[in-house]
């Protein structure tokens, strides 16, 4: 298989100064759907770097990676935080939200996985929190990079959806859920997200996303809704080198 090229795989522009830093979100084109652990890393280039292998459940919890063991396991998790060099994070979706964070005065990264059960347990709001509690990173220090998901124009969603909202008292009002040209309710998970994030203290201009909607651009992207189950994902990536701190 040819190595995934630098224009199949979408990133977060404004982190292009970061030093030492590699992310991205893979599509259709980078040819890792089916690519997991190494196979995925080796892919991507990033064979120095050592993948933390997680198995996503659409809950809420958020692993600390501070050492080997830790990334030897298969942790049953819907996220990953570090502050360890050559420590790759990933993330599958096909029309869930993937968010990476990074710390850049501190070199700390952190990715989750972001399905509307998810979103609902607040995994935004835990991803910032692991941040700060375990790494003690700054909420107005942490760089967020949402990646492509699926939109409120392709999400159509059941009033039960916006219920288990509401019975866990997370935020739900019509900028989250509103009904589309059709009446029917939608849900715009990337809303959703931002507002979580900004009321854990993550500033609005630290706020960047690849805004592009998964089931739309399915000529670009995997979308469970639009094409059904199958084996292939995308895949959102983040790690670093052993750089100087701070990387900006
Ligand atoms: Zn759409």
């Amino acid at each position: 298989m040819a190595p995934a090229t630098k224009q199949s795989i979408l990133r977060i522009p404004s982190w292009a100064g970061i030093k030492g830093l590699y992310h991205g979100f893979t599509t259709r084109r980078s040819g890792t759907g089916r690519l997991v652990g190494n196979a995925l890393r080796d892919h991507l280039g990033l064979n120095r770097h050592r993948p933390v292998l997680l198995n996503q459940v659409h809950g809420n919890r958020i692993v600390a990676v501070q050492g080997a063991r830790d990334r030897a396991r298969i942790r049953q998790a819907d996220g990953a935080a570090t502050p360890l060099p050559r420590t790759l994070l990933t993330i599958r979706t096909a029309d869930c939200l993937p968010i990476l964070a990074i710390d850049p005065g501190k070199g700390v990264l952190g990715a989750a996985h972001a399905g509307w059960r998810g979103i609902s347990l607040r995994i935004p709001t835990q991803l910032v929190r692991i941040l700060v509690s375990r790494f003690d990173c700054r909420p107005s220090d942490i760089l967020i990079g949402l990646g492509p998901a699926i939109k409120a124009c392709c999400y159509r969603v059941g009033e039960d959806v916006r219920k288990v909202f509401v019975s866990r008292g997370t935020p739900s009002d019509s900028s989250i859920f509103f009904p589309g040209p059709d009446g029917q309710l939608r849900l715009d998970l990337k809303s959703a997200a931002i507002r979580q994030l900004r009321d854990a203290g993550v500033p609005p201009g630290n706020l960047a996303s690849v805004d592009l909607c998964t089931a739309c651009r399915s000529d670009l992207l995997f979308s469970r809704r639009r094409e059904g189950p199958g084996p292939d994902r995308m895949h959102a990536f983040i790690t670093r080198e052993e750089t100087r701190l701070p990387l900006v």
